[in-house]
């Protein structure tokens, strides 16, 4: 088995990001106090520190529901309408029972740089990351057989369109799926999206690659969707770490979303 280093990869893109002259703003907007959310914006931040892209984060605190909700919407406007700000991000996820949909289609298009309104230009950053790392290690994948557990709006689902206009045969699994164990035998591709720790036995795999995009806390540590990760056995079979893995990817997309507006408004 051999780590794919993903760290290497995002660090390209960022260093492609950092000669683009940033004139305009980055806006991360969040709301409440999720500990994950604080995380990922501490990383975006400092990746925006890193490319020189300006950035403003406007974080609203949910005392009472109904007046953070309509500070949001009204933040949302402001940003919306604001010539400064080239790129918008609404951390999710927002505090339950908010309509998420709702508040990202409060983000025009243009400006969206997570790829997560209708008509957004870009592509979702995970799914998109993901299929940058699988064409860097494997090339065309045309023809690949690939499986993806998890069929996730932010993961599985946009990555099943992707990977089929890729040309590769694509199956979904989820929590309904019977024998995933034996399944796991039959693909070149497998991509685990689902968040829960030790689903995945590594040992069971006969993929080229696995890409673990689960993000999960076991006693205080970051692990992924898979387990046993085990140097001998499956000896080339390559796989994403995590930490240190598709995180990195996901961010260093979403840098390189916001330097393909900033060049624009530069030209
Ligand atoms: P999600 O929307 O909750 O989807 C999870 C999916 O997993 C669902 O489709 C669910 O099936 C399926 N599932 C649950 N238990 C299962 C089981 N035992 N066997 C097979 N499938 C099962 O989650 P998400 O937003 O896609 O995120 C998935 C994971 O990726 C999370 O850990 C998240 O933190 C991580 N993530 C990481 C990044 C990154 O940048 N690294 C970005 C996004 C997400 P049903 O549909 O049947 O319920």
């Amino acid at each position: 088995m051999t780590y794919i280093n993903c760290e290497k990869y995002a660090q390209e893109i960022l260093d492609e990001v950092k000669q683009v002259k940033h004139n305009k703003y980055f806006a991360i907007v969040s709301v409440g106090d999720n500990p994950a959310s604080q995380s990922y914006i501490k990383g975006k931040i400092k990746d925006c520190e890193y490319c020189g892209i300006p950035y403003i984060h406007i974080h609203i605190d949910v005392k009472d529901d109904t007046e953070a909700k309509y500070k949001l919407e009204e933040k949302l406007y402001s940003l919306r309408m604001d010539d400064k700000i080239s790129a918008i991000i609404l951390q999710l996820p927002l505090p339950q029972g908010w309509n998420e949909q709702y508040y990202l289609s409060l983000i025009p298009s243009h400006k969206d740089v997570d790829g997560l309104t209708r008509d957004s230009k870009f592509l979702p950053c995970t799914p998109e990351g993901i299929v940058y790392v699988l064409k860097k290690e494997l090339g065309n994948l045309e023809g690949k057989t690939a499986l993806i557990i998890g069929r996730g709006e932010l993961v599985g689902r946009p990555l099943f369109d992707m990977l089929l206009k890729e040309n590769c045969t694509v199956t979904m699994a989820h929590s309904k799926t019977r024998n995933l164990e034996s399944m796991l035998k039959s693909y070149d591709i497998i991509v685990v999206a689902v968040g829960r720790p030790n689903l995945v036995d590594l040992l069971k795999c006969d993929a080229q690659i696995v890409i673990d995009v689960g993000v999960n806390r076991v006693d205080g540590k970051l692990c992924g969707d898979c387990f046993n990760f085990d140097e001998e056995t499956s000896k080339n079979m390559l796989i994403t770490p995590v930490p240190k893995g598709i995180g990195l990817i996901t961010r260093a997309m979403l840098m390189k979303h916001i330097a393909e507006i900033n060049k624009k408004e530069e030209t």
